[in-house]
């Protein structure tokens, strides 16, 4: 087989990024990008490997009954989401065998709980983080970067958010363009405007907008902030983060406030959250309150334990069971989450709770030699997952359970796989879903120290 090469081909599978995948009777799988489990293609060899090859789609022969018509005008250009042309089941479907395979590669024997849904599956996403950019015909463009690329593909509307943001996104470029204020070319760290940052309270209503800039102001940002308040009434919050760096970290360290507060507040499992721009919070507000209940029971908490929660951030976690605790002690490394972690146990009038701004590793150390034993920790680390250093604090510090709640399978299964062997045993997954039509799911899994 070549490049260029017509087949015809059975699709029976679909990848955790949505790719359609096909066997041929060789064993030579081919992946075909917008196809779903039970097409039938005819598709055009674009690139051969030993054992896989790529193909585009040529013409379709039979359709899938999984797929539905996909309700986006940029979703084949946009590298946001990859599960549009199928049902929302399908993708739990996919989803729930990721899990379960990520796990089963590390030599884990679970049995995978069945996955639990998003409540929303469309607008939930209160944090929208879109790069500003020239397009072909020099026109500021305000989207998403294309699959793969740093090419922004500029979106009137995205299903993702709110539809209030399209309003934002407009308003900000058309400033843009009549103040004729520059965008950021990434290739020589030139241009004013780099990305626009919005976060929505879902459960407060308060909105924050947030411009980065690759300068130290903004030519008529007071008209901007105005302009914005008029358009919404409920934005709280509105700055200009300060980001000269040639990077690809999209927010600098300094913040100048044009309106209003420096953050803005939410409501999670009825506590009142505080959040400022650079601390982490999780983007699907309704699916986080769902999450956090399932790692919660699986917690089993009681009054005379103390729940370490490591990669804290605000403190969300945590904060939502220490009322079941003695104590709660929170690790997290960017100061700004771990300042609004400290205020968050404040005006929530919880008293047990203590933070630490510091590596979750090199806190886990000082909390070993300071003598603590958590009976429980919660661990919910980055993409990348938790370090050895870490994972070989966590089992000296032997708590009865370890819940680790993990944004990426595949190192969660790694991590998993590390603790089994330092007398851990896995009494439970859990995929949740709180990524609707992207390629990402949330894990909860329930470690507990072997008996011996
Ligand atoms: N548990 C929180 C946050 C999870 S996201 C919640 O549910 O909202 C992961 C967090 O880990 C982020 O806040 C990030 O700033 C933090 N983080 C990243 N690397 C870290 C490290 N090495 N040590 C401690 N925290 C870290």
């Amino acid at each position: 087989m070549k490049k260029n090469d017509i087949i015809e081909l059975n699709i029976d599978d679909i990848t955790f990024e949505g790719s359609g995948a096909g066997r041929l009777s060789n064993g030579m799988v081919i992946f075909v990008p917008g196809c779903a489990a039970g097409d039938r293609i005819r598709a055009k060899i674009v690139k051969v490997k030993k054992t896989y090859a790529f193909a585009i789609v040529q013409d379709f022969i039979e359709l899938s009954p999984q797929r539905q018509a996909d309700d986006c005008c940029v979703y084949k250009k946009c590298g946001g989401c990859c599960f549009r042309h199928i049902s929302y089941d399908a993708e739990l479907m996919v989803k729930q065998k990721t899990v379960g395979e990520n796990l089963k590669k590390e030599g884990i024997n679970v049995q995978v709980n069945e996955i639990s849904p998003s409540p929303m599956i469309n607008g939930y996403r209160n944090k929208a983080q879109l790069p500003i950019r020239y397009d072909a015909d020099g026109r500021i463009c305000i989207g998403f970067y294309a699959k793969r690329s740093h090419r922004v593909v500029g979106i009137s509307h995205c299903r993702l958010h709110p539809g209030f943001f399209d309003e934002i996104i407009e308003y900000t470029r058309a400033f843009a363009e009549r103040y004729n204020i520059s965008a950021y070319d990434e290739t020589d760290n030139t241009g004013l405007l780099r990305h626009l940052y919005i976060r929505y309270g879902e459960a407060t209503g308060e909105v924050m907008v947030c411009l980065v800039i690759n300068g130290k102001r903004m030519p008529h940002s007071d008209e901007f902030a105005a302009g914005l308040i008029n358009l919404n009434k409920d934005v709280a919050s509105v700055m200009l983060n300060v980001n000269t760096a040639s990077t690809n970290v999209i927010l600098g360290k300094k913040n100048i406030l044009l309106y209003g507060r420096p953050y803005i507040n939410d409501i999670l499992c009825g506590n009142t959250y505080h959040i400022s721009p650079a601390s982490f919070y999780q983007v699907n507000r309704s699916g986080a309150e769902k999450l956090y209940n399932i790692a919660a029971g699986m917690a089993e908490l009681n009054e005379s334990e103390t729940l370490l929660d490591l990669y804290c951030g605000v403190g969300t976690i945590g904060l939502s069971v220490a009322d079941r605790v003695k104590k709660l002690i929170g690790v997290e490394l960017v100061p700004d989450a771990v300042k609004d972690a400290r205020h968050n146990a404040e005006i929530n009038g919880i008293k047990n709770a203590e933070f630490f701004c510091a590596d979750a590793a090199a806190a886990a150390e000082a909390l070993l030699n300071r003598g603590e034993r958590p009976n429980v920790i919660i661990v919910d680390p980055p993409r990348k997952g938790c370090s050895q250093q870490l994972l070989n604090m966590i089992s000296e510090l032997f708590p009865q359970k370890i819940i680790m709640v993990s944004c990426n399978s595949a190192t969660m299964a790694r991590d998993v796989k590390a603790l089994s062997e330092a007398g851990y045993s896995i009494k439970q997954a859990q995929p949740v879903d709180m990524f609707p039509r992207t390629a990402h799911v949330e894990t909860v899994v329930l470690l507990q120290k072997e008996t011996l």
